[in-house]
């Protein structure tokens, strides 16, 4: 792995919405504050936008999609767009790293290595696609006449894509990528906790040659300028992450215009360690599994299930490594990990540790309390002694909080990794290839990890069964999500 290179904050330039190539203040002419979760001081103050923002952004990406240079740009040219946006990213790795690490405060030492290049290599992944989404030809019966019947698949049309806070320029890539391949234009509403990597993006985006109206970003809460999004009529497809509650409420609103839907949701995903793993490896696992990104990550390996027989050792080992993380200022190229990302979240999982500790009856043996006097630091926190119902292992935390479970027999082990409403990722820690197959066949999740863990690429699929969403991104399978296909019937005439 390369180095981490020291950066400074920076200097935010970009706080009003992109509709049509302008950037513009909010209709109403609000504006709210966002905020550095290190300090917990605010940063900047960014356009509101709701209703009448949401309008224009549709109205301009509806332009866009019907009659403007966009949709006559052969598949080929929007490649090469996504491809220079990919470049352009990779030229300006410090400055969106910079405003990453301020506005999430997540550690740069992730945000270079993990967010940015992950970002480039969306775009270039998706870019290669542009000129190859292809329909079929179909074989039909032809007693009926000399038919030629073929497919294309043509864009859905103007997508409304909601985001999270937690990696905001990450998931803005997965969304952009695979619906600009296809054509389609974009209303983004980044999360109001994070809005300002994705207003750095949206200006590269421009410079990468997206004419106007293509990709709009309308920023604002999700109540207003979000619901907006999920309503309106001119809206063809929402793509969303997030909690599954707020996808509950957005299929509903979405179901009156009947708007295609994809949701990337939560997790409560298990880890098992069987006996034979490779301890050290499987630690470092679990440490990547529950602490990267100071376990705000919708895959985030909650529920470490430890085979009994080691289940001493590995939890000895698991808390020396973990009391080992640096915690602080995450502009500093050594700290393993920042802060949470608002007042809100930092309290939603210290009252998750003080559920754990008193309504569960479960053992802290690290952690379980604030990092330093200021800013939304919460230490590295395990939790032992946790049986599969307690609510600290059912619920999602969203913060570094892990449950271990002991086991002992594969089938129970399984049953228990599956009792759970979410169903987004699993990993298995063994030597045993018999072992790894029958986790990776037997749980219930979108992705299984074997010895290893968070382990992500534009190509491989990633999405959830269960309450953790429906629809892939990411590979092939997030075009079928972004495209529509179309039948032709051609009637040769007699032969
Ligand atoms: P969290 O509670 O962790 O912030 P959410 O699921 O509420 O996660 O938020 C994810 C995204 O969904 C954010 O961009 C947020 O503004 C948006 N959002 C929240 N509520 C709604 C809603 N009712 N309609 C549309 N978008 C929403």
């Amino acid at each position: 792995m390369s180095t981490t290179t020291a950066i400074s904050p920076p200097e935010v330039k970009l706080t009003k919405n992109l509709i049509n190539g302008e950037w513009c203040d909010a209709a109403g002419g609000g504006t709210f504050e966002t905020f550095n979760p290190a300090t917990g001081e605010p940063i900047a103050r960014v356009a509101e936008g709701a209703k009448e923002d949401v309008e224009q952004a549709v109205g301009a990406a509806r332009q866009a999609l019907e009659s403007g240079p966009w949709s006559k740009m052969s598949a080929r040219d929007r490649g090469k767009c996504l491809y220079k946006l990919a470049d352009l990213v990779d030229q300006n790795a410090a400055r969106l790293a910079a405003l990453e690490v301020l506005n999430n405060g997540k550690p740069v030492m992730e945000v270079q290595h993990a967010d940015v290049p992950l970002v480039a290599e969306t775009f270039r992944y998706f870019a290669g696609w542009a000129d190859k989404i292809t329909g079929d030809t179909i074989p039909v019966d032809r007693t009926m006449g000399n038919f030629f019947c073929y497919t294309r698949r043509e864009p859905v049309g103007v997508c409304g894509q909601i985001i999270p806070w937690n990696f905001p320029m990450l998931m803005a890539a997965w969304k952009w990528g695979p619906a600009l391949a296809c054509g389609n234009t974009i209303v983004l509403k980044p999360a109001e906790q994070t809005p300002l990597t994705a207003l750095a993006m949206g200006e590269l985006a421009m410079e990468a040659g997206f004419p106007p109206g293509v990709i709009n970003i309308v920023n604002g809460f999700g109540e207003t300028a979000g619901d907006a999004l999920v309503r309106h009529p001119g809206v063809d497809k929402i793509a969303f992450t997030g909690e599954y509650k707020t996808a509950q409420i957005i299929n509903r609103n979405a179901a009156d215009t009947l708007k295609r839907t994809t949701f990337e949701l939560g997790g409560k995903s298990p880890s098992v360690v069987f006996a034979d793993a490779d301890l050290d490896q499987a630690v470092r696992g679990a440490m990547t599994g529950i602490f990267f990104n100071q376990g705000e990550v919708c895959c985030a390996g909650s529920r470490l299930f430890v085979e009994e027989s080691i289940h001493d050792e590995f939890v000895d080992k698991f808390k020396t490594a973990a009391e080992k993380r640096r915690l602080g200022d995450p502009f500093d190229p050594k700290t393993h990990q920042g802060a949470q990302v608002s007042q809100e979240q930092f309290d939603k999982v210290l009252k998750y540790v003080d559920i754990g500790k008193n309504e569960d009856g479960a053992t802290c043996v690290t952690g379980g309390e604030r990092f330093g006097d200021k800013g939304w630091f919460v230490k590295p926190t395990i939790f032992t002694g946790v049986r599969n119902d307690m609510r600290i292992a059912q619920e999602e935390i969203f913060g570094p909080v892990v449950s271990v479970l002991k086991f002992s027999e594969m089938g129970d082990v399984i049953k228990q990794a599956n009792m759970t409403m979410y169903g987004l990722a699993a990993a298995v820690w063994t030597q045993d290839i018999t072992k790894a197959f029958a986790i990776a066949d037997g749980v219930r999740a979108g992705t299984v990890w074997v010895n290893c863990y968070n382990t992500f690429d534009p190509a491989a699929p990633f999405g959830g069964y269960k309450f953790s969403g429906h629809g892939r991104e990411n590979g092939k399978a997030a075009l079928e999500a972004y495209s529509e296909i179309k039948t032709v019937w051609v009637n040769l005439g007699k032969r």
